[in-house]
């Protein structure tokens, strides 16, 4: 008996030894030391430019007849002026119609190049809301070092950070080695027609890109417990999206006197069926790569199941999946969005319907989620249907070994030091579904750190940028031109 406890105890203590020095070995990957920038941006001149950005109502409407051509067009004319320097060594075209396309000639032919991209489309205000505004959303005001307004952070700011950047380059006598192409869409909130014109013309003129690099996720600050630096996740790879219908039948007739089973309580039961019985996901592919390499910058405790996970897999996935960011990150989410069911209040109704989104993860097809859920809800009275077309798979994995991957993480590491990087997951949809057809890889992520508070304002009330933010975002592209396209 007591060889029996001791030998219990013996195991214990050994598992707890291979737990903890699993955990202490779990720290960042050995990176390449860099030296943090000592260099400081023309922060002012930046932030008053974004502001006169702001001030042009380039508003990408849902219904194209609001369009409003003049805006773009003033916005045109003042980006000419306003770069002039720039576009003298890059020049610029028109790419459909108001799409704006810039190529710095490198001196390598044989190099291959790169594409920056941002956009300068916004989304409408919501119309009642602009009294919640701190500063009307169309003023540019700079107040108490913040620049407010619709479009700083989604992408005004990407814009005039990437041609700041150019600009003074350009001023300290810079040539790039290879070409860099900056494309700026005109409506990437609307379909992003511009930037696929930009990629068709890329194309039919032989252009193969070595990475592309337009807007994503930023450095985040809080977003994942026990990480207390901020978190940049250098998207790789965006979901794809499909919505499909469920509609589920049942027989007509007066309400006084109903069947058990009408066509709302099949719909309501399959919809339920649905929420019980997910996607399969979990921590595999990027969602493992991502986690891994957050979390080995997370304190002690937190680091203790992802240097684990031959222990604590099963737990994590649990802990993960019941967040809403984590649950997004591990696998393809469904949202049911729309429902309608009968005409009238006493008639019941002959067929009820769902229409639900699901944002598909790298791993799934739309083929996977259609018989996926038809396998989960499909009955005799219950079927399946694509109603918007075949929807739009997810994008292919970009390589976050490669060195265009390489310079965005140099680049984040020396003007942000300390920030902990990471391959990432986008969850919405970017330009970058256009332009990654003609870039061997496409990274999606904007080098300046946001706070959750900060986000609420994207597409959101109160948009806005702090002026030390958008100098760091001018470093940084600074930084990526110069490591993408400096002499060797
Ligand atoms: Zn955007």
């Amino acid at each position: 008996m007591k060889n029996i406890i001791i030998t219990v105890i013996t195991l214990l203590a050994l598992l707890i030894a291979v737990v903890i020095l699993r955990t202490w070995m779990h720290t960042p990957a050995d990176e390449e030391a860099v030296e943090p920038s000592q260099r400081t941006a023309d922060v002012n001149r930046a932030a008053a430019r974004l502001a006169e950005a702001i001030r042009f109502r380039t508003v990408s409407h849902q219904n194209e007849a609001d369009f409003e051509a003049q805006a773009f067009e003033d916005f045109i004319s003042w980006f000419s002026t306003t770069y002039a320097d720039v576009i003298a060594a890059a020049p610029m075209e028109r790419v459909g119609h108001y799409t704006l396309l810039l190529r710095w000639p490198g001196s390598d032919a044989g190099a291959q190049p790169v594409l920056l991209t941002a956009h300068y489309d916004v989304v409408p205000v919501i119309p009642g809301s602009e009294s919640a505004w701190s500063h009307p959303p169309f003023d540019g005001v700079i107040a108490d070092d913040i620049i407010w307004g619709r479009g700083a952070l989604d992408d005004k700011g990407g814009v005039i950070a990437q041609m700041e950047a150019a600009s003074a380059l350009i001023a300290a006598g810079f040539t790039p080695r290879r070409d860099i192409y900056f494309s700026f869409g005109h409506d990437e909130e609307v379909g992003g027609g511009g930037a696929a014109a930009v990629a068709a013309k890329l194309a039919g003129e032989g252009v193969q890109l070595e990475w592309s690099l337009d807007e994503g996720s930023f450095l985040f600050e809080g977003m994942l417990p026990g990480l207390d630096k901020p978190f940049a996740a250098i998207n790789v790879a965006e979901k794809g999206s499909v919505t499909l219908e469920i509609i589920a039948s049942g027989t007509g007739g007066h309400s006084s006197m109903p069947p058990r089973d009408n066509a709302v309580n099949r719909l309501a039961e399959a919809l339920l069926a649905l929420r019980e019985e997910p996607l399969p996901g979990g921590l595999s592919g990027l969602s493992a790569e991502m986690f891994d390499a957050a979390s080995r910058h997370m304190a002690f405790t937190y680091r203790i199941p992802f240097a684990n996970r031959w222990l604590f897999d099963g737990m994590l996935d649990d802990t993960l999946s019941a967040t809403t960011f984590g649950n997004a990150m591990l696998r393809t989410t469904i949202a049911p969005t729309m429902l309608s069911g009968s005409v009238k209040t006493n008639v019941l109704p002959i067929q009820a319907v769902a229409t639900v989104n699901f944002r598909v993860h790298p791993r799934d097809s739309v083929q996977d989620v259609v018989d996926h859920v038809t396998r989960v809800v499909g009955s005799e009275h219950v079927s399946v249907r694509l109603p918007f077309g075949g929807g739009r798979e997810a994008s292919k994995v970009s390589d976050a070994n490669s060195a265009g991957f390489g310079i965005v993480s140099r680049a984040v590491r020396e003007v942000f030091p300390g920030a902990a990087v990471a391959p990432g997951l986008m969850i919405a949809a970017s330009d970058t579904r256009h332009y990654g057809k003609v870039a061997d890889d496409a990274f999606r992520f904007t080098p300046m750190v946001v706070t959750q508070e900060d986000l609420t304002g994207f597409h959101g009330t109160n948009e806005k940028l702090s002026v030390e933010t958008l100098g760091k975002g001018v470093l940084a592209y600074q930084r990526i031109i110069e490591l993408a396209a400096g002499a060797q």
